[in-house]
């Protein structure tokens, strides 16, 4: 299938859906006309690719997109797709189609997943970071992150208003099963007294003593932020529950902010930084590169091997730890 002249190309979404996944498809599908390329949208993610669920996009197919959450091609996890059966149906259908190369919007699981089958059919993938989690190695920021930051930063300083008034404790619940990095950073933004993550466990009698400080320091107020996957307590109410009994000075609530982290409109960076990686992903076809996931990486579009991107972690910025033991005095 490479090395061929590409004139017809597809793009899917994959995974958990992200704000900003709409633009980057709009991207892909304009890109796509103004080089003269045709454009299949996938509805489904892998799904759809196996089901043969395919419509050619136009560019005003894409009309008023840019500003909506959520994802126009829909988005599923394909189990039929962790198979080489499946695989091998999706690659009948791609060639009963003549597409030539695809373009995956997703984490890392859908570049798995794209990186085997492209492997398996020498066939032409490029990769789009779309993920609020951000936990993509070889990209500073993945779409719908910026967006979910400032999510949670808006609802956590509501919080911040009614915990105030009461003189209350809030746990917070943010995304971030394996890494943490919606807490930290919406953590130092909303100003959060502690931030739990996956990434460093500070043990629970820390956790007292500078909830203790932090008390007797006159604060009225008091927001931890915890990540779904943080590794100090069971899950966010035994934490809670823990530190009632041993705070009983501290009237302590619970927050889980779940779903609403992953809607909404985009906002100007994910925009951009969407419009960005799919123009680049169609370019990047066009003069027959693939297997290659497009990041930012220091304000450049840079591209990574998506066998890099799959294999590699996106550590968390230390630097942030320091800075939020440091203005949570
Ligand atoms: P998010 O991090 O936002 O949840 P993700 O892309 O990591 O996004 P996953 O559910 O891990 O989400 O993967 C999406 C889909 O990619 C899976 O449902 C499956 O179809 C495919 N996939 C994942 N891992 C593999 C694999 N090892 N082999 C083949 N396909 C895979």
């Amino acid at each position: 299938m490479k090395n061929q002249t590409i004139t017809k190309i597809a793009v899917l979404t994959s995974g958990g859906d992200s704000p900003g996944m709409n633009a980057a498809i709009r991207a892909v599908v304009r890109a796509c006309a103004f080089y003269e390329v045709a454009c299949f949208g996938v509805y489904r993610g892998f799904q759809g690719l196996i089901e043969g669920d395919f419509k050619e996009l136009g560019p005003r197919d894409v009309k008023y997109t840019i500003s909506k959450g959520g994802t126009m091609l829909k988005t599923a996890r394909s189990k039929d797709f962790m198979s080489e059966e499946g695989r091998k149906k999706a690659f009948e259908q791609i060639q009963k189609q003549g597409i030539q190369a695809l373009i995956v919007i997703g984490g890392d699981g859908s570049f798995t997943g794209a990186y085997r089958f492209s492997r398996e059919f020498n066939f032409p993938v490029i990769g789009v970071p779309g993920t609020i989690d951000n936990d993509i190695y070889g990209t500073s920021h993945t779409i719908g992150f910026d967006t979910a930051l400032n999510t949670v930063i808006e609802v956590v300083d509501k919080i911040r208003d009614t915990a105030t008034s009461h003189k209350r404790m809030f746990f917070v619940e943010v995304m971030g099963r394996d890494a943490g990095h919606i807490a930290l950073n919406a953590g130092i933004g909303a100003g959060a007294e502690e931030i739990l993550i996956p990434e460093e466990d500070i043990g629970l009698p820390k956790l007292l003593e500078k909830l203790k400080r932090s008390k007797a320091s006159g604060k009225s107020s008091c927001i931890v932020l915890v990540s779904e996957g943080d590794k100090i307590g069971k899950n966010v109410f035994e934490l809670s529950e823990y530190v009632q009994e041993n705070l009983p000075e501290y009237d302590v609530r619970v927050s889980v902010l779940g779903h609403l982290q992953r809607g909404g409109s985009p906002t100007c960076f994910d925009r951009v930084l969407a419009s960005r990686l799919g123009v680049k992903a169609v370019e990047l076809l066009l003069q027959n590169k693939e297997g290659v996931m497009v990041g930012l990486q220091n304000q450049q579009v840079v591209t990574v091997p998506l066998e890099k991107a799959i294999k590699g972690s996106s550590a968390i910025d230390e630097e942030l730890i320091r800075i939020s033991d440091i203005l949570s005095i």
